[in-house]
């Protein structure tokens, strides 16, 4: 049995979520799994039999829309959280002795920290693989991020002085400023599981690294379905979620009653706050709103899926054959409406605030479209074959370095 620490972003739902079919599949192969995340994760991860730990001692922090819409102030984050962690974990961690640290893509400690101990640094992505080649392949992403950087560059700079800093406390090299800014989206490890497809991921081949494309994790039994849901085999469903960080545009919501009162249509909203439920007023009986909803168990049934873009609300969607209409809430979620509108397996909501027309016709454009169906359904299938979880523990309990170590201990 092998001792593994985990470092997730407190919060960031839709970067636990694929993981914690891994954790399981690990666990039941007899590793010890510690698990750093947000109190909320702190049920989930608890019930799998992960030992469960907060940052506290060291940070308070939830993943919110705050930081997340924009790539600058996310890696500033990022920087902050480090700073503030990194000593008192290897300080902890050396105590502890971990044999490999796993780490969400995000958590730029968790690759510095398993440097800093010489152990496997193994980089868990739930999303795609940032590299300059995502931004070749679409020129407004690129450019995007090109007018950031520049708009941002004394930040970049500061920030570099600090990452300097931090590595020198810790004893990691520093890697020059191109590498990092690119690295802090990828925190490229040893081994580097993405829960995504190669389909998916541009110029696949150009990356050049230990990546192993897994599929969608998507755990089936995830969701426990307490509250009756009313879907009636007469019409098709279509479900609608702006997923668990940028989901308070009430707006968007109220267009979407606006689209389907009384139209042949069954509609399953789930708003983020129930609070919302209200503001919405009274609802017409084929439109349901909810604060939050068994995403899974409704997507078995959907015939079309309203989706802000974020890459689990994608993958679990296609997973079950079901087109997409892509309403993007910021850049990289834009940048992937793009990607599979491509793929032909989306429709991109191009208007930043979508009337109830847009929203009806391009429901309609999705579920009366044979062809797309039928892609979805085939991306799905790639999504189910490419090996989950299982998969993702075999790559990790095969890892060399890993084996090595063990033979050796
Ligand atoms: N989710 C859910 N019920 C809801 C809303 C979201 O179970 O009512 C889950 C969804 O299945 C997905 C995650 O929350 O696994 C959202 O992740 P995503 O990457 O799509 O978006 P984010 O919330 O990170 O923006």
């Amino acid at each position: 049995m092998a001792k593994v620490v985990f470092f997730n972003m407190p919060g960031a739902t839709g970067h636990i979520n694929p993981t914690l079919g891994w954790v399981e599949e690990l666990i039941s192969r007899g590793e010890q799994v510690i698990y750093y995340a947000g109190e909320d994760s702190r049920h989930k991860l608890s019930r799998l039999g992960a030992e469960y730990r907060t940052y506290d001692s060291w940070f308070d922090y939830s993943h919110s829309a705050d930081g997340s819409t924009e790539l600058i102030p996310m890696a500033l984050i990022q920087l902050r959280l480090a700073e503030a962690c990194c000593e008192g974990l290897i300080a902890e961690l050396r105590e502890e002795s971990p044999d490999y640290i796993i780490y969400d893509s995000c958590c730029i400690w968790g690759k510095y920290i398993a440097e800093a101990l010489g152990i496997p640094a193994i980089n868990s992505l739930t999303t795609l693989v940032s590299s300059p080649y995502v931004l070749i392949s679409d020129y407004r992403l690129g450019a995007h991020i090109v007018k950031e950087l520049l708009l941002g560059v004394g930040k970049v700079f500061s920030a570099r002085k600090r990452l300097i800093k931090l590595f020198k406390k810790i004893g990691v090299r520093y890697r020059g400023l191109i590498y990092h800014v690119f690295d802090i989206f990828a925190n490229v490890g040893d081994l580097n599981i993405v829960f995504n497809t190669k389909q998916y991921q541009p110029f696949v081949n150009q990356i050049k690294g230990n990546f192993k494309y897994v599929g969608a994790s998507v755990p089936e039994n995830r969701d426990a379905v307490s509250e009756q849901f009313n879907i009636s085999d007469n019409n098709p469903l279509v479900y609608i979620s702006l997923g668990t960080v940028n989901n308070t545009n009430l707006n968007f919501f109220k267009n979407c009653v606006q689209a389907f009162s009384n139209k042949p249509y069954d509609v399953i909203m789930s708003v983020g706050e129930s609070s919302r439920i209200q503001e919405l007023g009274p609802l017409p009986n084929n439109i349901q709103a909810y604060a939050h909803v068994p995403q899974l168990h409704l997507l078995k049934h959907a015939s079309a899926f309203i989706t802000h873009g974020g890459m689990n609300s994608l993958n679990e969607g296609l997973y079950y054959g079901v087109p997409l209409v892509i309403y993007p809430q910021q850049v990289e979620q834009a940048f992937n409406g793009r990607r599979f509108q491509k793929m032909g397996l989306a429709k991109l909501l191009g208007s930043e605030s979508p009337s109830a027309k847009d929203l009806y016709d391009a429901v309609v454009f999705v579920i009366e479209d044979p062809a797309m169906k039928g892609r979805a359904k085939a991306y799905g299938d790639v999504l189910k074959t490419a090996g989950g979880v299982v998969t993702a523990a075999d790559e990790v309990l095969d890892y060399p370095f890993k084996k090595k170590r063990l033979a050796s201990a």
